[in-house]
């Protein structure tokens, strides 16, 4: 049994660990990756996987910890074999509260980037398999591109929510373009990869939006149906509780571990299974 202290120092090198095995095996399907890499040891210099989703009875984590955040996340049902949803032809993007499926999946989406970035997220996301969409503001990526290309290789993808985080709803299509194609282009060069999801800031948007980020690469725009905070889930509907497609949005905040471990409970309560947003919408 690994002593707490420990245990930290092995949690603190699985992520540089899965960053070299990510530079020789880069490709399509963030979440398929982090699944099949999950399955075994990280690299083969690596240390063994700390056995912390099943901990010792005798040796609880203590609250608060990764190992203890770790330890609470449910065991859920195997997720589903997406089918991904039918896109326009043509026309701007469409734009989706929650994501129009019957299969028992919900969304986790993470929002902004600039305001806090908790440090064991990455490893959290990469310990118990959460798959989750982030939706960042250009600028924050940039300032901290480590921070967040860690959560991508642990299995997170990362979208545009424009530059500035000022409301599109009313303003010109050349304004709008602005925001979102200038974020998409600073994403793209970031991250290797164009955002192909868009979410307005405050989901305030027109149909001018929906044109702009269609011509800027987005090929849908989402809402939320839940929003979390501070560990709460808030629901928009009398009956509490997430349903199949639902698109829970959380932000990057000093809370975000309660957060996602709210968000994980809710959608077990459900019955349903996390899932990515960018498997359903290709
Ligand atoms: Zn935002």
């Amino acid at each position: 049994m690994l002593s707490a202290p420990v245990r930290r120092i092995v949690a603190a090198v699985t992520l540089p660990a899965i960053l070299a095995l990510s530079s020789c095996t880069a490709g399509p399907g963030h979440a398929a990756h982090a699944r099949q890499v999950a399955a075994g040891p990280p690299s083969p210099s690596a240390p063994p996987p700390t056995p912390s989703t099943s901990p010792s009875p005798t040796a609880k984590p203590a609250p608060g910890t990764l190992e203890w955040y770790v330890s609470q996340v449910p065991t859920f049902p195997e997720a589903p074999p997406p089918q991904p949803v039918q896109l326009p032809a043509t026309g701007p993007a469409p734009i989706w509260h929650r994501l129009p499926t019957e299969q028992k999946v919900a969304f986790i989406t993470i929002d902004d980037g600039g305001l806090a970035r908790p440090p064991a997220v990455a490893d959290f996301i990469w310990q118990a398999h959460i798959p989750v969409t982030m939706f960042l503001n250009s600028p924050a990526a940039e300032e901290h591109d480590v921070y967040f290309r860690q959560i991508e290789v642990a299995g997170g993808v990362v979208e545009n929510h424009t530059i500035r985080h000022t409301s599109l709803a009313g303003r010109s299509y050349d304004h709008q373009k602005q925001e979102i194609c200038g974020a998409a282009d600073k994403l793209e060069a970031l991250f290797g990869k164009r955002p192909t999801l868009f979410r307005p800031p405050f989901g305030e948007h027109d149909t001018t939006t929906l044109q702009a980020a269609h011509d800027c690469g987005a090929k849908a725009v989402f809402h939320w149906t839940e929003t979390v905070h501070e560990g709460k889930v808030r629901y928009q509907t009398p009956e509490k509780v997430v349903h199949p497609g639902d698109v829970l949005l959380m932000h990057f905040r000093p809370a975000l571990m309660d957060d996602l471990l709210a968000a994980l409970k809710a959608i077990h309560r459900a019955g349903l299974t996390p899932a990515l947003l960018e498997d359903y919408v290709r």
